[in-house]
């Protein structure tokens, strides 16, 4: 079965799928997206994916165009027609096509997008003895609560991260840690968590507020706080949370061991309560 997208009303083959060259998402990055993947053919968190997804619309002042039980609806339909073992699935609301202009005019009919791909899972052994990470200069806006498609400043993270060799680019401002190119980040400092708090400065994961639930039920104390890179470079653990990640060890940061630079037990026990949430 091929990857499939939905544009505006239409399913069929992600190869053929196009917007217009008008499209203010192509012209001005002016839109918002969301990324959910399937568990055991199930998508995962479907509710709280939606509603930051209605949240990072309503900051653009973009519609939807869409109730909560169309974009289920919708979902469940490309899983039918994908029927992959695992779905990584975008759905993505663009302001719509309008000569290029900055302003937008007020009655503009959204682009809508969903692609439906296999979801190849990280392999367990890169799981297993955990990845590196870079630090690099936080560049981006100042609402990075927003799930934009603009993602530029990440893109380019991301880069530099693959060229540098390592899985991730965990992002400082000011010399504090705001989170990675795609994931949030968590240190474990004297037993307790740590993670920046929810605010524009980050994306509020949906794993990074699972995960903290599933640490809170451990009885793991939990710190939504400032991490400075000294204080992330001095963790006894460090870990990252997201979709496609889940709960992934961090073994060493611009080229320094974390702890023994083995994933530690907290990230462990998190790991197997995620497998366990995930079924
Ligand atoms: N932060 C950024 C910048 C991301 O791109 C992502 C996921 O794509 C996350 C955090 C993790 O968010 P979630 O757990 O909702 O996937």
């Amino acid at each position: 079965m091929p990857d499939i997208a939905y544009v505006n009303g239409r399913f069929g083959p992600l190869a053929e799928a196009v917007v217009s060259i008008e499209d203010r998402g192509f012209q001005f990055g002016d839109g918002v997206y969301e990324v959910i993947r399937t568990y055991r053919g199930q998508p995962f968190a479907i509710d709280e994916h939606l509603s930051r997804f209605e949240r990072s619309a309503q900051a653009l002042q973009l519609s939807l165009g869409h109730t909560r039980a169309q974009w289920s609806s919708l979902i469940r339909e490309g899983l039918r027609l994908s029927r992959f073992p695992e779905t990584k699935i975008y759905l993505q609301i663009t302001r719509g096509q309008a000569p290029r202009d900055h302003p937008f005019p007020s009655s503009l009919a959204p682009t809508t997008v969903l692609t439906f791909r296999e979801l190849h899972p990280l392999e367990a052994s890169i799981r297993k003895a955990g990845v590196q990470a870079i630090t690099l200069d936080d560049i981006r806006w100042g609402r990075c609560d927003i799930k934009s498609v603009n993602l530029l400043a990440n893109v380019l993270a991301r880069q530099r991260a693959k060229e540098a060799g390592v899985f991730e680019a965990i992002l400082l401002r000011d010399g504090v840690v705001t989170e990675g190119s795609v994931s949030n980040v968590m240190v474990v400092r004297n037993g307790t968590i740590q993670t920046a708090p929810e605010g524009p400065r980050i994306l509020s994961g949906v794993t990074r507020a699972k995960v903290l639930e599933l640490a809170r039920k451990e009885g793991i104390p939990v710190d939504e706080t400032v991490v400075r890179r000294e204080d992330l470079l001095g963790a006894s653990e460090v870990f990252l949370t997201g979709t496609t990640v889940e709960v992934l060890p961090v073994v060493r940061v611009d080229e320094q061991a974390i702890g023994p630079a083995v994933p530690g037990p907290i990230t462990q026990l998190l790991s197997r309560r995620w497998e366990t949430l995930v079924g």
